[in-house]
Order: structure tokens, then sequence, then C-alpha cells
């Protein structure tokens, strides 16, 4: 099968598995602190040759006709459909999410590269398209080619998922890949050469290298073979990851980090408004770089509010994946355990009004589980309402006008969602127009549709994934002006 422990330790390069050369790293199940399996980290050595494996087959991989490469795709969502279970419990495992969450993700994945694979056998139709213009004796077309070769580096958050948002369209326009998963969840995303094996893509098309940031995910940022790197996770590494990329000029997509604001009206239905601010911060236990974590609410209806989300708040039962009924699972690993818990540190030192939690779960001797946190009447300076904490941790302000609102939602570094909620359609409208983000949802759970588009103003990212946007990220465009 699949995921079995020979997949896991050993990275993919050029159509062969064999394990890194580097360190064993250990990777943990954040529920149980437990090892679940490791993988031996790759060096810059093995790097160079996944990447000169990505670079010799890109001549031919380019050249296949869009429906081809249109096939082996199918063929790779074909096979991750048929170890759907396995995925979905490893998912569970390593991520430490709900079985609901684990299944979104997989099917998500599987849906996204089917998307891209309609695209794909769209772009033959896209060649050779004229340019209309009046210059006597000229005429121009634009073909629209490959990029080349390029990097993912991934997060932790929603393996598989996230790698799919990169994949679809890369496969889709003729590039071939370098996959580096995050040390911390590898397995699902090296399932992505598994399903390439098995889905027959020729080798060296897709390649899946293990390691840590600093050391493999350094070595593929800075090699001169890619063409572009596309990098999902947090800020500061999205600057290094930037730096390194500017030594040959390649092209970036980055899909950093948020601090999105859910703004509720004094028209809102406020059961909806409880019910999508808890959703936004509690969904993959608030590690998502769209979590609706900064509340404003019309100071008419805070405190009704207030009372609504508390209830809420009561309904969640933390536990592990494997727990009936659980709705909300641990951290995904120590270091966003020691993150989430330092900022709860923090609201005491800041002396913030905390409704409900504030502390670690101590009813569990094992798993970085936290408390669902609540709290209210957050100053503006605070460190909480500022940053980006990647956990179930709410804060809330209150608004008096709606052009407060607006100015306290757009008055942060980030700017990749946001949410609105009222009852008044000319209001939405208005406020979605004003508000600097890439995504706005109006009185609707957050939802991700491979035909939309994802990505950040502000230093939330460069660049757009999913829907067209994401597959043009992934081709260069050529004017070709002859005389006629
Ligand atoms: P990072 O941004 O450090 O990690 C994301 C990926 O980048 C991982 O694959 C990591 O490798 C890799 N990486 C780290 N350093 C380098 C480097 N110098 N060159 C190339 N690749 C590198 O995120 P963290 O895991 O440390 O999480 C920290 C915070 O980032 C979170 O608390 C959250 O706020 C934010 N974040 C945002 C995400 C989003 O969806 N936008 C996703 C994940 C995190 P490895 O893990 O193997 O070290």
């Amino acid at each position: 099968m699949g995921m079995s422990d020979v997949i896991m330790e050993k990275n993919y390069i050029n159509g062969q598995w064999q394990a890194g050369d580097g360190e064993t790293i250990a990777v943990i199940n954040p529920s149980t602190e437990k090892p679940i399996g490791h993988f031996h980290e790759t060096s810059a050595d093995d790097v160079d040759r996944a990447v000169t494996a990505a670079c010799d087959a890109f001549p031919a991989w380019s050249a296949l006709p869009g429906a081809e490469r249109a096939n082996y795709m199918r063929k790779m969502t074909a096979a991750i459909r048929a170890n759907m279970d396995d995925l979905v419990v490893m998912q569970m495992a390593n991520c430490g999410k709900p079985r609901s969450e684990a299944e979104a993700d997989i099917v998500g994945s599987v849906d996204c590269i089917d998307y891209f694979a309609d695209r794909a056998e769209e772009l033959d139709a896209r060649q050779q398209t004229p340019i209309d213009y009046d210059i006597p004796g000229y005429r121009s077309a634009t073909r629209l080619e490959p990029m080349g070769p390029v990097g993912f580096i991934l997060p932790w958050n929603f393996p598989m998922k996230i790698c799919s948002w990169k994949l679809g369209p890369a496969l889709a326009a003729g590039c071939t890949v370098v996959i580096k998963p995050s040390e911390v969840t590898p397995f699902t995303d090296t399932f992505w050469g598994k399903a390439a094996e098995l889905a027959g893509l020729p080798a060296g098309v897709l390649n899946v290298v293990n390691g840590r940031g600093a050391i493999t995910g350094a070595a593929l940022s800075s090699h001169p073979g890619l063409r572009k790197i596309s990098f999902t996770g947090s800020t500061s590494t999205g600057k290094a990851i930037m730096q390194a990329a500017a030594e040959d000029v390649k092209n970036i997509g980055l899909e950093l980090g948020g601090k999105s604001p859910i703004l509720v009206f004094e028209d809102a239905d406020l059961d909806l408004a409880a019910r999508l601010a808890v959703e936004g911060v509690f969904y993959n236990s608030g590690q998502c770089c769209n979590a609706t974590g900064r509340l404003l609410a019309h100071e008419s209806i805070k405190e009704d509010l207030t009372t609504k989300i508390e209830e809420l708040y009561k309904a969640v039962v933390l536990g592990t994946p494997d727990t009936p009924g659980m709705t909300m699972g641990p951290l995904a690993s120590k270091p966003q355990y020691d993150k989430v818990t330092g900022y709860q540190d923090i609201a005491r030192e800041e002396g913030l009004n905390c409704l409900t939690g504030g502390g670690r779960a101590v009813q569990f001797n094992t798993g970085y589980f936290v408390e669902p946190t609540l709290y209210t009447d957050v100053p503006k300076s605070s460190r909480l309402w500022n940053e980006e904490i990647f956990g179930p941790v709410l804060c809330l302000r209150s608004f008096s006008s709606e052009n407060e609102a607006i100015a306290e939602g757009n008055d942060t570094e980030y700017g990749l969602a946001a949410t609105i909620v009222t009852e008044d359609e000319s209001r939405a409208e208005r406020v979605a127009a004003q508000l600097d983000a890439g995504h706005i949802y109006t009185n609707v759970s957050v939802a991700i549709p491979p035909e939309t588009s994802w990505g950040g103003f502000k230093q939330s990212g460069i660049g757009r994934e999913l829907g067209p946007w994401g597959l043009s990220g992934f081709l260069e465009v050529k004017t070709v002006t002859s005389r006629g």
C-alpha cells in the first residue's frame, strides 16, 4: 500500500525512491507526542539531483499536448482516490485534525488537480492568440509557454491541499516540479511521488525531497536551475525565500500570513455572525492563514454577540481525532503549541480581558492541546490584536461607524481575507470594495473552490493561486510580431 514505511522514509527523485543522505528526523503525532515515523533529510547535493531531474524532464513534458498532460493528472487523482482512507488516517494522525477536516483536505486536493487537468486541455486552444492593433505591415500573436522547472516549499497546516494548488497549475502549464513538504507533516505530501509513479508520469516530472527548511528548503530556494519558487508559510520565511530567489531573478509566488478581520454590523443576523466568527478561528484549531482572529463588532450588538459566541465555545469538544464527537484537535506541533501558549502568556502580561479559555488544556496529559480562547475589548496596541497567532484564539473590539470598521479592518500589515456580516446588501458591497484583502466573504463560511482566487494584499503575499490566475503564475507570455 501507498503509505508504507518504505515510501514514508524516502524521497522520490527522477522516478526512484531513495532515502535522503542527511540526518534522521522523527515525525510526531501531536495527539500522543509519539513518533509515527521518520525520514532522512535531503542534502544540497540530493536537492541538486532532483532539480537536474526536473530540468532534464522539462523539454519532453512541456512539449506534450495539454490533453496528454491532463490524462496523467487524472491518473494521479485516481491513485489518490484509491488510497483515500489511508491518506485521511495519516492526515488525522500527523496533523491532529478531525476526520471531516482531514477528508476535506484530501478530497479538495483531488478536486483541484482535476480542475487544472481541464485547464491543461484548454491551453492547446489558447496558443497563437492574435493581438488586435493597427500598425500597417505588422501583426502579432501571443504564445503561452511554461516557466520551466519549479520548486514548491510547503507548510504543515494543510498538507496535500496546498500542494495541489501549486501542482495542478504547474503540471497543467507544462512545468516540472520539485516538492519540499514541511518537515512536520511530510508523509501525505510525499504521496504525490507515489501518485506520480502509479500514474506513470515520466521520470523527473515530479520529484519530492524531504528535509528541514534551513537545509533542504534553503538549497531549493537558492538553486539556479529552478525558474520559480512557490511558497506557503510565514511572512518571515517568505522574505528569506524572496531574497534567495533574487540572486538569479527567479519568479516567486508567496502565500504568507494573515490577521483577517470579521466585521459584524448592527443589522447582522447574530446567530450567523457568532457561528462564522467561531468557525473562522476554530477550523483546523485556528491554524489557517485566513483565520478570522480579529472580530470587529458594532458597539450596539457587542454584548449579545459575545454571549452567543460563548455558547458556541461551550459546545467545542477537544479531543484526539479518534475520539467520538470531538470537534477540535491539538495544535500540529510542539513549536506551534509553544507559540500559541506564549501568546496566552503575553495576554496575561498585557492584562487582556479573557472571557473564556486562556491557557493550556490541562485535562490532557499528553498532546498539544490548548483551550479555545476569547479576549474582549482588546486594545489596538495589543500584540494579540496585531500578530498572527495561528491557534484557536479570538480577539474582539467594537466600533461605532462603518468607516471606523473599515479603517480598523485594514489597519494591519496583512491582507489575505476578510468576512463581512450584514443584512444590508449595499453595505456589503461598499465595505467589500474598501477592504484590502484578496478574498472577501459576506455572510458565508470560508470556502475556497479551485475556480476562485487565493492570495493576499500587502505582506500576505505576492501573486494569486487557483483559477486562471493560478495557471498564469506558471506561464510565460511570448509575443511573436511578424510582417503582415
Ligand atoms: P515557516 O514559514 O518557517 O515554514 C513553512 C515552510 O518553509 C516549511 O516547509 C519550512 O520547512 C520552510 N522553510 C523554513 N525556513 C526556510 C528557509 N530559510 N528557506 C526555505 N524554506 C524554509 O513556518 P513555521 O512552520 O515555522 O510556522 C511559523 C508560523 O508561520 C505559524 O505559526 C504561522 O503563523 C505561519 N504559517 C503560515 C502558513 C500559511 O498558511 N500562510 C502555513 C504555516 C505557517 P520546515 O518546516 O521543514 O522547517
